[in-house]
């Protein structure tokens, strides 16, 4: 694999000044291999080759091979699956089964906008006598892509799925902490003729190849998946040049049952969106709250599922895996540690295995009884494995609490009551709301986003395919 090098105009090269990055495997902390590390004359030459490739034959080809291309793609992902799988799980840390739901997901966002290429129309508007107006929906142009370490290869496809349909040329500047998924699916896609100078892929750091990307001024549209800091630094950046962004920042989402609700059904949906990837989850379901007339029965049945979560290296395939990084691991910590100081009981705790090797990044799954409303467990993202549960007196409670942190990604609603659950799929302020169910992570088909600090735009679905492209207003007076 060109795992060393930036891609950019259909070749793989050696970035400018030849910098590398080593990847450490989150299971055991061992080197697993170097990644270029790009810098601000990379990112120039991406952005250079992708103006190129839009203003050439790509921007002319026709939406159906667009969408072809797309759909050789998803195969030829489908075809590289244990290998991809295997590749995404060393690097992430992620267990075995998680990655590859993630490479049959990437595979899927390639499927789905190949299939959509061509099925996104303009308009027309009815206007003056003597004339007929019609609305174009074109492609932005060159598009830039910052992408977070937590999903690498399902962030490829989602990001550069839509992009690619709707007639973009992009750069994508994948994590620091994990990428190497990204490399070998840029050389798959080279493989399946995507023209050169379509996909870009400089590797680097945030504060270098990522800044560059953010403050180009010939991107047209910056797609961000991160943390709300680093989501504030590229809308400044961008807005020097007038270039717009879609940001997916994160949450602290919620999980509200009701003493009617199917608890069992629950309690694994609410286990399973909290410690899927252990916790490193935009979408997680990281705060549980639970109506107070159920609240001890309720608790009592999730701290048995909760001590019977194990962690340990992505290949013993449990239920979580390590943190992505030192940094991430000692972050978390320091929630649990300030958690202690403050007096806050644990409720169950998961073992991390006796195998998992102690260089690892691990952190046990911990689930929290009756967080105070106003502590930093009920309102910050941890982005670990650990869940807040909070009791709620009623329904204005809970929408209250619901609504009362910074974000509003996305939401889960437990009740059998038809008119209840109609009222809170309104009152809830996130971009998805699920009723006797939970989405983290999944839904190709799905417009996803946020409200508040989770970001604003939207990804997946259809939805994306209009961030992607601008509408254009065509006049005519025919007389
Ligand atoms: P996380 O907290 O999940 O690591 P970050 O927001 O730090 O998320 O990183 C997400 C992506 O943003 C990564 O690709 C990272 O390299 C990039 N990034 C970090 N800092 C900057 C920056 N100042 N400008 C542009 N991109 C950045």
């Amino acid at each position: 694999m060109m795992s060393a090098k930036i891609f950019v105009d259909g070749q793989w090269m050696t970035p400018v000044n030849g910098a590398t990055l080593d990847m450490v495997a989150p299971s055991t902390g061992e080197k697993i291999g170097t990644i270029a590390r790009g810098t601000a004359e990379d990112i120039d030459r991406a952005v250079n080759a992708a103006r190129r490739a839009f203003e050439g034959p790509w921007g002319q080809t026709a939406a159906v091979d667009r969408g072809r291309l797309l759909s050789k793609l998803a195969q030829k992902i489908l075809e590289h699956e244990d290998e991809l799988t295997a590749l995404e799980a060393l690097d992430t840390g992620k267990a075995l089964k998680l990655a590859r739901n993630d490479i049959r997901a990437v595979a899927r966002y390639f499927e789905f906008y190949g299939g959509a290429a061509d099925k996104l129309h303009g308009d027309t508007i009815p206007f003056l006598s003597g004339y007929q107006v019609m609305i174009l929906r074109e492609p932005r142009g060159v598009t830039g892509h910052i992408i977070p370490w937590n999903y690498p290869a399902q962030m490829f496809g989602r990001t550069l799925g839509p992009a690619l349909a709707a007639g973009n040329a992009a750069v994508l500047k994948p994590a620091e902490e994990a990428c190497l998924s990204c490399i070998r699916l840029t050389e798959l896609a080279a493989e399946v003729g995507f023209p050169d100078g379509v996909i870009n892929l400089v590797p680097g750091i945030g504060e270098e190849a990522g800044a560059a990307l953010s403050s180009h001024p010939d991107i047209d549209l910056i797609s961000f998946t991160g943390s709300p800091e680093v989501g504030v630094l590229i809308q400044k950046a961008a807005a020097e040049n007038h270039v717009p962004c879609v940001l997916e920042l994160g949450g602290k989402s919620p999980q509200i049952v009701f003493a009617d609700a199917d608890h069992s059904k629950a309690i694994e949906s609410i286990v399973s969106a909290l410690v899927q990837n252990t916790g490193q989850t935009c979408s997680a379901g990281s705060r549980v709250l639970i109506e107070r007339s159920i609240y001890d029965q309720f608790m009592a049945q999730l701290t048995r599922r909760f001590k019977q979560l194990r962690a340990g290296p992505h290949d013993m395939d449990l239920d979580c895996g390590p943190l992505i990084s030192k940094v991430q691991q000692e972050r978390v910590m320091g929630f649990l540690d300030r958690a202690k100081a403050d007096g806050i009981e644990i409720a169950a705790q998961g073992q991390v295995d006796a195998a998992a090797s102690a260089e690892g990044f691990f952190v046990p799954p911990t689930l929290y009884r009756i967080v105070p409303r106003e502590h930093e467990l009920a309102l910050d993202e941890v982005f670990g494995p650990v869940l807040a549960a909070i009791p709620f007196d009623d329904e204005a409670d809970a929408i209250r609490l619901a609504n009362g942190t910074d974000f509003g990604l996305i939401a889960g609603v437990w009740t059998d009551s038809g008119a209840r659950q109609m009222r809170l799929a309104k009152a809830i302020r996130a971009g998805q709301v699920y009723i006797n169910g939970y989405g983290a992570g999944g839904g190709i088909e799905l417009p996803f986003g946020g409200f508040k600090k989770s970001g604003h735009g939207r990804e997946k679905g259809f939805e994306a395919l209009r961030e992607f492209t601008v509408a254009k207003t065509v006049v005519f007076n025919h007389g």
